[in-house]
C-alpha cells in the first residue's frame, strides 16, 4: 500500500539471467516491494537461463512461502519439443499454482504470426493462464501488432503486451487493444504523456502496471501516483485489472 493505493506489479523477475548476468532473489524482490509499498508482484523467470525448470522451482518456492505477495509465471524456451513445453506448463500450474505464461521474443524468436507458434497459446489457454509477451526491443517478433492474429484465434485468452511496445511502438498497442478486447497493455517504459494517450483509447480494465527490474520500481509505479488520472483509472492500473486477471 502506498499513498492509500494497493499496488500490483505485474512484471518482475526472480532468478539468474545468463544474457545479462543479473541475479535477483525472491528476498531482493520482497525487500524492494516492502520499500516501495508494492502489495503483490508477478514473478517471472528471465528468458535465458541455465535450467528453466530450476528457475520455476525457485519462483514456486517463493510463491509458496509468500502466497499473499507473489504470483508465479513460467517462461519456457519455445523450441523444445511441444510435449515437453506443455508438460512444464502443467507442472507449474499443478505443483506451484502459476498464473501466467511469458514469452520473450527478443531472446525467444518465436514467430507469433506462424501457426507453428499456436502451441504456446494453446498451452496457456488450456490452463486459463494469460500470456505475457515482451514487446518493443526484439523486432520483428516483439511488435505489438503481430499478436492481433493470435488474440483473434484465441478470443478467450488474455494477451498482455509487456512494456507497451517499449514506447516506440506504443501506438501499435493502441491499435491492437482497440481491435481485440482480450489484449491488455502493461505500461512500463512509457512516459506519462504516452500513458494519457493510451488511456484515451484503451479502457482501464485492460491496463496494467509493471516495473521489470528493482531499480525501476519507484519510477515505474510512482508515475501513476504522481500523474493526473481519474481515480478509477489509477486504481484499475495499479490493482483492479491485475486482480481480475491473476487472482480470480
Ligand atoms: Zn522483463
Amino acid at each position: 500500500m502506498r499513498q492509500g493505493y494497493r499496488i500490483f506489479d505485474t512484471h518482475t523477475h526472480i532468478g539468474t539471467a545468463r544474457h545479462s548476468g543479473r541475479v535477483q532473489t525472491a528476498e531482493d524482490l520482497l525487500r524492494s516491494m516492502d520499500a516501495w509499498g508494492v502489495d503483490r508482484s508477478v514473478a517471472i523467470p528471465f528468458p535465458v537461463v541455465e535450467d528453466f525448470r530450476a528457475q520455476h522451482d525457485e519462483i514456486g518456492r517463493a510463491v509458496r512461502s509468500h502466497p499473499d505477495r507473489l504470483t508465479g509465471s513460467c517462461c519456457i524456451p519455445p523450441f523444445i519439443p511441444g510435449t515437453e513445453f506443455r508438460d512444464e506448463v502443467r507442472r507449474c500450474v499443478e505443483q506451484w499454482g502459476f498464473r501466467a505464461v511469458k514469452l520473450q521474443p527478443q531472446y525467444q524468436a518465436l514467430n507469433p504470426v506462424s501457426a507453428r507458434s499456436d502451441f504456446l497459446f494453446e498451452a496457456a489457454a488450456e490452463h486459463r493462464l494469460p500470456v505475457i509477451v515482451h514487446t518493443g526491443t526484439g523486432v520483428p517478433f516483439s511488435l505489438p501488432s503481430l499478436y492481433i492474429l493470435k488474440a483473434r484465434k484465441f478470443p478467450d485468452l488474455p494477451i498482455i503486451l509487456g512494456h507497451a511496445g517499449g514506447s516506440v511502438y506504443m501506438h501499435e498497442c493502441i491499435v491492437a487493444a482497440a481491435v481485440c478486447s482480450n489484449i491488455y497493455v502493461e505500461l512500463s517504459s512509457l512516459m506519462p504523456h504516452h500513458i494519457l494517450e493510451i488511456t484515451a483509447h484503451v479502457p482501464a480494465n485492460r491496463l496494467l502496471a509493471g516495473s521489470d527490474i528493482i531499480e525501476s520500481v519507484d519510477a515505474e509505479l510512482g508515475k501513476f501516483l504522481a500523474m493526473e488520472l481519474p481515480e478509477p483509472v489509477r486504481r484499475a492500473i495499479l490493482w483492479d485489472t491485475a486482480e481480475a486477471l491473476f487472482l480470480n
